[in-house]
């Protein structure tokens, strides 16, 4: 039996969020996809022309937004101010921001709160760049997913095309890049490892892989394992 939240970081195009939302339905814990609130806000700030580079405007922003993630099939809605927007948070423009509006502390502090506020409410899988290491440092299960930068991009191109957006795949590999340097570079809770996080290297694992070792893993904490950790390395 499985016992806490569960963390789950990592850059873009890891997998976490497909991993995670499996692990949450096998577990019956509640999927949280914090890159989706700060997606959602970026959206909001791009429609509202708010300047990317006024932290003032964007702490403000923040506090004055509502967002909401339904759970539900395909990973749930997102409802910003009541809207749903989930069709609109992959966007290149909003990819292309998100992460300048993720480094304003501000608004890193604010989105941070009301993760742990859900995540005090009910158990979790929670996935993004700094919950192990910043949003619940306490939780009692962390894992880093990661893969190698031509297998993340691979991944994030296919998954645009699926939803009809074309970017050639040297586009979405230059988006990665950039966005996983602006995520690990900010002051406040950059993309790191935890110490404490299992570390899995996903590169030529499917999801349903991933997920197994993970599972393993928490069996084996619970008592159900018979041996010594196989999953990766705690790094
Ligand atoms: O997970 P996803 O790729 O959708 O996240 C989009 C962006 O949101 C990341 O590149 C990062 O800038 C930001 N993010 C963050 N902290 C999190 C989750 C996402 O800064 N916990």
């Amino acid at each position: 039996m499985v016992q806490g939240n569960i963390a789950i970081d990592g850059p873009a195009g890891a997998g976490k969020s497909t991993v995670a939302k499996l692990l949450a339905e096998r577990l019956h814990y509640l999927y949280v996809d914090t890159g989706a609130m700060y997606r959602a806000l970026t959206y909001k700030a791009l429609r509202q022309g708010v300047d990317l580079t006024d932290e003032k405007a964007l702490t403000s922003l923040a506090e004055n937004t509502n967002i909401k993630l339904v759970p539900g099939e395909k990973g749930g809605r997102v409802l910003l101010d009541g809207e749903d927007v989930t069709l609109f948070l992959r966007r290149p423009e909003v990819s292309g921001a998100v992460s300048l509006v993720a480094q304003v502390p501000g608004v890193r502090r604010h989105l941070a709160a009301q993760q742990r506020a859900i995540a005090a409410a009910q158990r979790v899988v929670m996935d993004g760049r700094d919950i192990g290491s910043f949003v619940l440092p306490d939780a009692p299960h962390k894992f880093f997913l990661t893969a190698s930068l031509e297998e993340r991009s691979r991944r994030r191109w296919r998954e645009m095309r699926a939803q009809g957006l074309q970017l050639s795949p040297d586009d979405v590999l230059a988006e990665i890049r950039a966005r996983d340097r602006l995520d690990s570079e900010r002051a406040l809770g950059p993309l790191v490892v935890p110490p404490d996080a299992v570390y899995i290297d996903t590169t030529g694992l499917k999801p349903e892989e991933v997920v197994a070792k993970i599972l393993a893993v928490l069996e084996e904490r619970s008592g159900g394992g018979d041996g010594p950790c196989s999953t990766g390395s705690a790094k």
